[in-house]
C-alpha cells in the first residue's frame, strides 16, 4: 500500500471520467494523468488557452468559494469542487498527478471519492525514485469563523482528523468521527461517504445558482428527520465521515502528506481553507521534512511550477 512507505508515487496510466458538475449542472470531462516526482497535484483547465491552463492544487492558490473548495491561478483561471479528488489522492497516497478538466468545476461523480478510488485501484500506482516530503506541523494553530465553527491543528507523528458536526435536522444531528490516516484506512472508512444537504437548503442553493446538478444520485438529502435517498445511508455516521473526507482533501492543499492532528467543530471548506492558508503562511508552525531532515525553501522546496510538469 502507498501511505506508509517513503517514496513518491504516481498513477500507472491515465484515467478518464465524465459526469456533471454539482453546482453548474453542466457535463464535465476529466482525465487524471501520471506526473513526474515533485509535481504535486496540478489541475489544467483545458477549455482555456494553453498559457493560462495550469491551476496548482495548493493552499497558495485556494480562494473563497461557496460550499466547495476553489483554486485559482495567477491569470484568474479557477476550478471549483476539487475536494473529493484531493481526498482520493491524499487517501490513496498519490503524490503526483495532473488532472485535465474542460470546465470550471470538477465532476461530482456519486458525491463521494469512491469512483476515484476504484479507478486508481484499477490502474494502480507506480513508486518513483524520489523520496516523499512531509508537511510536519510543529506548533498548534487555531482558526475560527463567526458562525462558531473552529479548527485546530497540532503536532502529531501521524495524521489524525477528529471532527464533530451539529445539524438541526435530527437525521444528521450531532456526530463525531476520528480518522487515523494509514494504509487502507481511507478506502475502508471514508471514501464511500457522500456529500449531503438538508432539503430546505436545496431551493435556497438553486436560487443562488448552486447545486444545479445536485440529485439523489450524487448527494444524501434529508428532510424532517428522514433520509430521502431510497437506499438510505451507506454506513453509520456517513455525514461525519464525509466531513472528515473533505478535511483530508483540503489538508492536501498543503502540497504533500501532512503529519499533525486536526480537530474541528462544524468543519467546512471556508474553515479548512482558512486553516491551511494560515498554516502555510506561518513558517514557524511547520517544517517540510524528508528522511526526518528538515528542508528549507532555499534547499529546493518550491511551490508547484505553474508552467511546469509535462505529463509522462
Ligand atoms: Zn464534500
Amino acid at each position: 500500500m502507498f501511505i506508509d512507505q517513503p517514496f513518491q508515487t504516481t498513477l500507472r496510466s491515465k484515467i478518464p471520467f465524465e459526469d456533471i458538475g454539482l453546482h453548474s449542472g453542466r457535463y464535465v470531462r476529466a482525465v487524471i494523468r501520471p506526473a513526474p516526482a515533485n509535481t504535486g497535484i496540478i489541475f489544467r483547465r483545458i477549455d482555456v488557452e494553453e498559457s493560462r491552463q495550469t491551476v496548482p492544487a495548493h493552499a497558495e492558490y485556494a480562494t473563497a468559494a461557496r460550499l466547495c473548495t476553489r483554486i485559482q491561478n495567477d491569470s484568474g483561471v479557477g476550478l471549483e469542487t476539487v475536494e473529493h479528488f484531493m481526498a482520493a489522492f491524499a487517501g490513496m497516497g498519490v503524490d503526483n498527478a495532473i488532472v485535465d478538466i474542460d470546465a470550471s468545476e470538477a465532476p461530482i461523480l456519486d458525491g463521494s471519492s469512491k469512483p476515484l478510488v476504484d479507478a486508481i485501484n484499477r490502474v494502480g500506482l507506480t513508486i518513483l525514485t524520489l523520496r516523499r516530503r512531509y508537511f510536519v506541523v510543529t506548533r498548534t494553530l487555531q482558526v475560527k469563523l463567526s458562525c462558531g465553527a473552529w479548527a485546530r491543528i497540532e503536532p502529531s507523528d501521524k495524521l489524525e482528523i477528529d471532527i464533530e458536526i451539529d445539524f438541526e435536522d435530527v437525521a444528521i444531528g450531532r456526530q463525531n468521527y476520528l480518522y487515523r490516516h494509514g494504509n487502507g484506512k481511507f478506502e475502508a472508512e471514508l471514501a464511500s461517504a457522500r456529500t449531503f444537504c438538508q432539503m430546505r437548503d436545496v431551493e435556497f442553493m438553486q436560487n443562488a445558482g448552486l447545486a444545479l446538478g445536485g440529485s439523489l444520485n450524487n448527494a444524501v438529502v434529508v428532510e424532517n428527520g428522514v433520509v430521502l435517498n431510497e437506499d438510505g445511508l451507506r454506513m453509520e455516521n456517513e455525514f461525519a465521515r464525509h466531513k472528515a473526507l473533505d478535511c483530508l482533501g483540503d489538508l492536501y492543499l498543503l502540497g504533500m502528506q501532512v503529519k499533525g492532528k486536526l480537530t474541528s467543530f462544524r468543519p467546512g471548506h471556508a474553515l479548512s481553507t482558512k486553516l491551511v492558508q494560515t498554516l502555510w503562511r506561518d513558517p514557524m508552525a511547520y517544517q517540510i521534512v524528508e528522511d526526518n531532515l528538515p528542508i528549507t525553501v532555499s534547499e529546493g522546496y518550491t511551490l508547484p511550477e505553474v508552467a511546469a510538469a509535462a505529463a509522462v
